[in-house]
């Protein structure tokens, strides 16, 4: 632990009573509340006429739980020329002041987490468990890179001076970041590349996904009301449009990016095409992920685990399991194990506490994903399908779960991002072929393996390219500071979130020499 003292946050115990019932009955209070999200400097402008979107429940696209203001192109320029004057000002406060102010925030985020829980259910879909933690997880960078900004940008370096000179490394923020953050996790990517530019001692420009504003702005208020000037962390909400361009500006030191590994490629090229400083580009992309499980496995573990990494959150993780690696000796009755538990799963409403499977984000989301599926029955591959429960059908985005049966990982042509788990079986000497074909698909985000041999995770850990590897337990749910988080290849750029090396990405390093 480099930070002897900090624990992550508690969170919430949804089985006492205590603590869940008071919740239940915010969280009804809040049912009705209308939320808004727009730029942090408005244009008053009467020249300009800002987009107003509607975002809807994912659940009931009937009901509206808010709206999105749009920022305009002179208000994205505005913005950054605030964020770039004041950036020398942030980062001269220094790591301490810095943390506090993080530290506060962190606070706040906690005081107001009826307000959180109900938007990540309202806005994003997710049952109360992901919404609980995903606000532990918001809470976490928070602190985390709060200590990171005490760790590393308090007191500068002192290196070697073999001829009597002194030689000090420092730290300092690059400038402007701009954080384009994802609907999966919309407040806990929201904040954390953020928190960790601000810990650097960089001004942030956030671009939340289009769908999940809201809950981001309440998340900047919170971190305005901590002390937090507003400049220096501003909100500019958006479509892609608005990416674009934040994106283009020549002024912007880096941008920290969560979302398809397309639009990052986008990005780079964007940020390669402009003038200006060559910019710092984090991406943290998508994944083909699968989990290998051998002969020697535990069954019921092995259920366990799939049933959380493919099919918790909807499947609407970055570390989801996509493919399920089968030892050919143990495939019919560890799948019919699995398809015990498959078919136990209750999907619908996220807002009842049964709920284990929710909506997926929006139509096109749901569109995609039942695309794939039919394209593979057409192929005439076996396809286990849940049946949707009544009253889900017509207004909410809900995908049946799924299971489909394919020969190797390498027929999966995109992520398929949602609650659709593929499976195919492997012979013991096939293992390293196995190992291959997950290589070959280019990404590099999780890997989940089951096995009892040692051997057989040596081979596994030596030979895999991906950021995570998990043995003998799920792949989700990476904790901070634990389970630092991020994939390689096609996968992302590689710093880990929630990790030591983390908050360093968004820094530049000076050397002061003075000769005696
Ligand atoms: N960190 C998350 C996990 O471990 C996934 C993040 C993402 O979906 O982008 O499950």
């Amino acid at each position: 632990n480099i930070f002897p003292g900090r624990i992550n946050s508690a969170g919430i115990d949804l089985s006492n009573p205590l603590e869940h019932d008071p919740l239940a009955a915010r969280l009804a209070e809040l049912d009705d509340v209308h939320w808004t999200a727009e730029p942090t400097f408005c244009s008053d402008d009467p020249d300009f006429e800002a987009e107003i979107a509607p975002i809807n429940k994912p659940q009931d696209l009937g009901k509206e739980v808010g709206t999105r203001r749009d920022s305009l192109p002179e208000e994205i320029t505005n913005a950054i020329t605030q964020a770039s004057d004041i950036q020398a000002g942030w980062n001269g406060l220094g790591g301490e002041k810095r943390a506090l102010l993080l530290e506060a925030a962190a606070d706040l985020f906690e005081q107001n987490s009826a307000e959180f829980l109900s938007l990540c259910q309202r806005e994003a879909g997710k049952t109360l468990v992901d919404a609980v933690l995903e606000l532990r997880e918001a809470v976490d960078f928070l602190r985390y890179y709060a200590g990171e900004a005490r760790r590393m940008f308090t007191q500068p370096v002192m290196l070697p001076g073999p001829t009597g000179e002194e030689n000090r490394l420092s730290m300092a923020g690059r400038g402007v970041f701009a954080t384009i953050s994802p609907w999966n996790f919309p407040l806990a990517i929201f904040i954390g590349p953020a928190a960790a530019a601000l810990a650097a001692g960089n001004t942030v420009v956030a671009k939340p996904a289009e769908q999940t504003p809201l809950i981001a702005a309440l998340a900047v208020k919170l971190c305005h009301q901590a002390g937090i000037p507003e400049a220096v962390f501003q909100l500019l909400p958006g479509a892609g449009d608005v990416g674009e361009m934040i994106t283009s500006d020549p002024r912007l030191a880096g941008v920290a990016f969560t979302g398809s590994t397309d639009t990052a490629r986008a990005i780079n090229r964007s940020l390669a095409a402009r003038e200006g400083p060559i910019a710092t580009f984090i991406a943290e992309t998508g994944g083909q992920n699968a989990m290998i499980v051998d002969s020697s496995a535990l069954p019921e573990q092995v259920t366990r685990d799939v049933i959380a990494s493919a099919f918790q959150s909807a499947g609407q993780r970055c570390s989801a399991q996509r493919m399920l690696y089968l030892q050919e000796d143990i495939f019919d009755e560890t799948l019919a194990m699995i398809w015990g538990a498959f078919d136990a799963l209750d999907i619908g409403d996220p807002t009842l506490l049964s709920t284990d499977v929710g909506p997926v984000i929006d139509p096109d989301a749901k569109a995609a994903l039942e695309r794939h599926v039919a394209r593979r029955k057409k192929a005439g591959r076996t396809v286990w399908r849940r049946k949707l429960p009544k009253g889900t059908g017509t207004t909410g985005c809900f995908v049946a779960p799924t299971i489909i049966e394919i020969d190797s990982i390498l027929d999966l042509k995109r992520e398929n991002f949602g609650p659709i788990l593929h499976v195919a079986r492997f012979k013991a000497d096939e293992l390293e072929q196995v190992i291959e074909d997950i290589n070959a698909t280019g990404f590099g985000l999780t890997l989940g393996l089951h096995s009892r041999i040692e051997a057989t995770r040596r081979l596994v850990e030596a030979k895999a390219k991906v950021g995570n590897f998990y043995v003998n337990r799920n792949q989700i749910g990476a904790v901070v500071e634990s389970q630092p988080f991020g994939g390689e290849g096609l996968s992302g750029t590689g710093p880990k979130a929630g990790g030591p090396h983390y908050v360093a990405r968004f820094a530049t390093e000076r050397v002061v020499c003075i000769d005696t």
